[in-house]
């Protein structure tokens, strides 16, 4: 097996098959290292692949080489309560032409079609292999060593080995240990339904897809639910603060199953056809948990670097790991034109990265992990909202009272005025 090349990329997910792609297309000798059989094989996310400028630089005609399933014209949010729900959705026309805003994909499709394309533009893809450790030298990193194969070579290594990076983590960049409020965990079922049936209950024609966040349905836990529209399938699934999941006594399949049986999902999901079950953890600590994004010889990009924007009105984690990606192979580019692969070399990472919307948006949306922190959210701030609507169309025969006069009394009664300017200021600061 060859040992030695100008760049090691360490896992071909979004992250690092973008990053290898960039740098094959440059000419570099590129290794892409994956642990799965393929890339892909294990992936899970929702999920929503949203617009992907950077994809669209590089593949024109994007929405039309990709495995996509279906391009999301509608978006919703349920509030729910035990008793009743309420909804509003969006649905654009300009979300239904090219460029799409975003789209459902099968993680093993998409991943191993990026990392395929890698391949083509000339990157080698070493799958079925684990990567234990970093090789150093005088400080920097040179290498890799991977389980039961050795050691391979280079002067950089792109470490995008996803939520836990080892590489990462062994290079020295980021902590040993996770802070539970900053990780959440995901858990979902693939529901197989024909497309006709999909079409025809959430109103779909063609190719056009429905995306659907709920909150109020995780009993007491912190988080919320999705359900997103497949060709023939359903992905539906909840994500959960760990540190809230770990103190409540529930287990994330027992309250995914209650989910599902909610009156209001339960006539959504009818007939599905339980494919799967996955689960996965997500990076939520938003930009205060971004680790060192550069060392001697070594970059982090995508989840491995915990870049994903979780506001809770936005989950984006693909497009800001294929971004980060890009810029990591861009300045391993430059790195070896100046033939600099120190610290300072890379450096050009962190700036690019300073540019890019990645770590704008991070530092614009920084409170919002805080802000999620609250259990009004998802306990009251349902109730309140499913309440007010049913006092806005409930005919009693009494004399009507004004929307202002209806909210107050039930936002008195459920959270208090104190608590309402209170979250109310911290929703501004963070979003
Ligand atoms: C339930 C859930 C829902 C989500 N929903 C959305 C959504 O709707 N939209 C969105 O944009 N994002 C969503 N995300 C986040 C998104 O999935 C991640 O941000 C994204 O996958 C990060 O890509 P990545 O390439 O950095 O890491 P990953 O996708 O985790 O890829 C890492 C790769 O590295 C490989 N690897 C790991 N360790 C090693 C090793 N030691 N040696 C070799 N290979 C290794 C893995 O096998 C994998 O292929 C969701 C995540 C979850 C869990």
């Amino acid at each position: 097996m060859k040992t030695n090349f100008q760049a090691i990329v360490v896992g071909a997910g979004p992250a690092g098959a973008s990053a290898a792609l960039i740098m094959a297309r440059a000419g570099l000798d590129v290794a892409l290292v994956e642990r799965g059989t393929f890339p892909g094989e294990k992936n899970m996310f929702g999920g929503v692949l949203h617009r992907i400028p950077a994809l669209e630089e590089v593949f024109p005609d994007f929405w039309e080489r990709a495995p996509l399933e279906r391009h999301i014209i509608k978006k919703g949010v349920t509030f729910v309560t035990e008793g009743s729900s309420f909804s509003t959705v969006i649905e654009a026309g300009s979300f239904d032409r090219p460029p799409f805003n975003g789209y459902t994909i099968f993680r093993p499709r998409f991943d191993a079609w990026l990392a395929g394309e890698a391949v083509k533009a000339g990157a080698t893809l070493i799958a079925r292999s684990t990567v234990d450790d970093v090789v150093t030298r005088n400080g920097g990193v040179v290498g890799v060593s991977v389980l039961d194969r050795g050691v391979l070579n280079a002067p950089v290594v792109i470490a995008a080995d996803g939520v836990l990076s080892f590489t990462a983590m062994k290079a020295g960049l980021r902590r040993q240990t996770f802070d539970p409020a900053q990780m959440a965990v995901g858990v979902k079922a693939l529901l197989d339904l024909p497309k006709g049936v999909i079409d025809e209950r959430f109103g779909l024609v063609r190719n056009q897809g429905f995306a659907n966040e709920f909150v109020g349905c995780t009993s007491g836990v912190r988080g919320g639910a999705f359900l997103y529209t497949n060709y023939d399938s359903l992905s539906v699934g909840l994500v959960f603060h760990l540190a809230s999941l770990r103190t409540s006594s529930k287990t994330p399949y027992d309250l995914l199953n209650a989910f599902l049986e909610q009156p209001q999902v339960a006539k959504m999901v009818r007939g599905g056809r339980l494919q799967e079950y996955s689960a996965h953890l997500i990076p939520e600590g938003g930009y205060d948990m971004i680790p060192e994004l550069v060392g001697s010889g070594i970059l982090v990009a995508g989840d491995a670097a915990a870049l994903c924007n979780a506001t809770g009105v936005h989950l984006e984690g693909i497009n800001l790991a294929v971004r980060s990606g890009v810029l990591a192979g861009q300045a391993v580019i430059a790195a070896h034109q100046s033939g600099d692969f120190s610290r300072q070399g890379l450096a050009t990472y962190r700036r690019l990265m300073e540019e890019s919307h990645v770590l704008k948006d991070l530092r614009k949306c920084r409170l919002a992990p805080h802000m999620l922190h609250n259990d009004r959210i998802y306990n009251d701030y349902p109730e309140l909202v499913c309440g007010l609507m049913e006092d806005i169309y409930r005919i009693d025969g009494g004399p009507k009272e004004t929307l202002t006069q209806l909210f107050l009394k039930r936002a008195r009664k459920k959270i208090g005025v104190k608590n309402l300017v209170a979250d109310a200021f911290s929703a501004w600061r963070a979003l």
